[in-house]
């Protein structure tokens, strides 16, 4: 039992421990005491039903003590004269014999032991006369007459199962014995009428003798005993005879039988109710550790990830950074959670461009493929961060606020601007490798200028010689070869600045200025290989911004390849079309030919640095063309000619 409530005590639940040994305690305690109540109750019951019980037997004994006494007065008041007289004698006996005492039959014998009467008159159960050992018994008159005062005999069984004892009382006349009044007493009789009928409801009461033979009881039929007989000597009679009694079973009474269910019930019902808490709290316990291994999980999937995340309510009031976040921006969770912006991390001459983007996102408008920003570390370092903005739902698929991811690309920025300045150097070398195919046709280009200056001044000298000076000839011829002198010039210096790569010149540039140049340079080429250049330009072109040479230079090459396209090609259709026309923004200046037209599959090629499918050429025209019109922010791109060869197009911006 001990062992089962240490058992109950230690046992353990999970997450539970010591809180748990208090109410099994107090369980234990409370049904200890109340059993401990019910032991003492019953207890005290038992011992004061015992103690009622021997009073009670106390008493019988008494009672039966004092009615034999008297009886033994009685008869002992009996005188030989009055049992000489039957009449007398008789009525003496029957007054004796109804007084409720056990007495069944009262004799008088004479002095030598012979019976002289008896009431009732003796049948066959008994024998008068002078045999030894039957009624009466002369050993116990021969006792009574030696003790000189009355004696009792033993119990021995009569008729009807019934035992009987008898008393001897001595009678003396002036000290000589008379006689002997002899009383027989039935244990029966004792049974039924000296004990009262209160002390028979309660205990079976029985008479044995010492030998525990049963003289005679007084029982109820339909009551069942139980434990704590208690016996007394019988005095008198004596002689090992003695008075059990036993109490009866009783049933409970009613409010006991009531208090006893509604303990057990309360019991019971404490058991239930205590074993339905445990359950209920060890599923919550249950749930609560799941809840927490839950919680643990996301949260060291949180803690480990590289990615920053940040969770913001509606009003933009940051609610959450996870240590990424904060290694990123170098501020701890405590000091960024329910900061409203501006944000410490802004980068200060962001600021209003973090806003704008942050106001966007807050009204449902940021850019859903991610942005990127400049941000500040707290030690003062900037770092470009890419941010994805989406909503916050809540279980009620209410949206509570909006969760970021920031990622750190400072490094891939900066691969970015590593491999763009690479590409320039590329570019820059590659310029210079094309410098050295330019330099040709340049050098082509400034023949022209050069041939013409040589021939212009050759006629000056031929007119000098000759003496036949026309100064306005001379005039005219000096200054036309002035101006080859300077172009070429010009165009030595842009391409050296070019080359160095300058940025180009900014200064208004009249389309058709450099256009004119670029046919002009190609004019003489052309008209060599058999092909016609046709200008269709329209009125009302812009003036841009940029510089003349190199558009001038860009716009040839793509003439140089349409010429040479188109000589390749022969045929009669020797035509190159140049068209210049507005746009909405800027000029457009397309330049079609007729020649074989580009493959699809050399397409994406053609702008790669040394690509060429000539012979003597470098590969380096277009691309050196590209970088000319995309330095001036326009665009260059090509299309098939619908009446067979291609066109090249680009547009230029106005305020390029
Ligand atoms: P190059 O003229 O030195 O070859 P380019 O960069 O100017 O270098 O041209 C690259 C290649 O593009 C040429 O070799 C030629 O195959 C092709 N190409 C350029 N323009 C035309 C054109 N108008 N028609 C057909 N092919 C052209």
């Amino acid at each position: 039992m001990a062992n089962t409530v240490l058992r109950f005590l230690r046992r353990t639940s999970p997450g539970a421990g010591w809180p748990w040994l208090f109410p099994r305690l107090a369980f234990v305690l409370f049904a200890g005491a109340v059993f401990g109540l019910f032991w003492l109750t019953e207890r005290s019951d038992r011992e004061e039903q015992r103690a009622t019980l021997i009073s009670d037997v106390l008493w019988l004994e008494q009672d039966l003590r004092f009615h034999l006494s008297r009886n033994e007065e009685r008869l002992g008041q009996i005188h030989a004269r009055e049992a000489g007289n039957s009449v007398l004698f008789d009525n003496l006996a029957r007054v004796l014999l109804a007084n409720g005492t056990g007495l069944r039959q009262i004799l008088w014998v004479d002095a030598a032991g012979r019976l002289r009467r008896a009431l009732p008159a003796p049948t066959e159960d008994y024998q008068v006369g002078e045999a030894v050992g039957i009624i009466p018994s002369a050993e116990t008159f021969s006792l009574a007459r030696s003790l000189g005062k009355p004696a009792y005999g033993p119990a021995y069984p009569i008729v009807g199962g019934d035992w009987q004892f008898e008393v001897h009382v001595p009678v003396f006349e002036n000290g000589v014995l008379t006689g002997m009044s002899v009383g027989a007493y039935s244990v029966g009789a004792i049974l039924d009428s000296a004990v009262p009928w209160w002390l028979a409801e309660r205990y079976r009461i029985q008479i044995r003798d010492n030998t525990a033979t049963l003289l005679g009881s007084r029982s109820k039929v339909s009551a069942e005993v139980r434990e704590g007989e208690y016996q007394i000597p019988f005095e008198p009679p004596g002689r090992g005879i003695s008075i059990h009694a036993t109490p009866y079973r009783t049933p409970p009474s009613p409010a006991g039988r009531m208090l006893s269910v509604a303990v057990a019930v309360l019991a019971i019902l404490v058991v239930v109710s205590f074993w339905t808490l445990r359950r209920h709290v060890q599923g919550r316990l249950a749930a609560e550790q799941a809840l927490r291994t839950e919680h643990q999980f996301r949260k060291a999937m949180e803690d480990s990830v590289d990615t920053g995340l940040r969770a913001r309510d509606l009003e933009g009031r940051i609610t959450y950074v996870n240590p990424a976040f904060c290694r990123l921006v170098g501020w701890s969770s405590e000091e960024l959670v329910g900061r409203a912006p501006p944000m410490p991390y802004w980068a200060e001459d962001e600021i209003e461009q973090i806003r704008t983007i942050h106001d966007s996102i807050l009204s449902g408008l940021g850019p859903e493929s991610g942005f990127e920003i400049r941000l500040r570390h707290r030690d003062g370092h900037v770092f470009w961060a890419l941010i994805h903005e989406s909503p916050l739902i809540d279980e009620n698929g209410r949206q509570t606020g909006w969760m970021g991811s920031v990622i750190d690309i400072s490094e891939r920025k900066r691969m970015e601007e590593l491999a763009r300045q690479h590409q320039e150097r590329v570019q820059a070398s590659a310029r210079l490798v094309a410098m050295g195919e330019m330099a040709s046709s340049i050098a082509h280009e400034i023949n022209q200028p050069l041939a013409a200056i040589a021939s212009y001044n050759t006629g000056c000298l031929n007119l000098l010689k000759a003496g036949t000076v026309d100064v306005e000839g001379l005039v005219g011829a000096l200054g036309k070869s002035v101006e080859q002198a300077q172009r070429a010039g010009r165009i030595i210096r842009r391409i050296y600045g070019f080359v160095r790569r300058s940025e180009p010149r900014s200064e208004p540039v009249a389309v058709m200025e450099f256009v004119d140049e670029a046919i002009s340079m190609t004019r003489a080429d052309a008209a060599r290989q058999g092909v016609r250049l046709e200008v269709d330009a329209t009125a009302d072109l812009p003036v841009l911004n940029g510089d003349q040479v190199l558009l001038a230079q860009a716009l040839f090459n793509l003439l140089r390849n349409a010429v040479e396209a188109t000589r390749d090609q022969g045929g009669a259709e020797a035509v190159v079309a140049i068209g210049v026309r507005r746009t909405a923004d800027g000029v457009e200046v397309a330049v079609a030919d007729r020649g074989g037209g580009i493959p699809a599959e050399t397409g994406p090629k053609l702008f790669e640095p040394f690509y060429t499918t000539k012979s003597e050429g470098m590969g380096m025209g277009l691309n050196i063309t590209r970088s000319i019109i995309e330095s001036h922010r326009g665009r260059l791109w090509f299309e098939a000619n619908p009446g067979g060869g291609s066109i090249f197009r680009f547009c230029i911006p106005e305020g390029s």
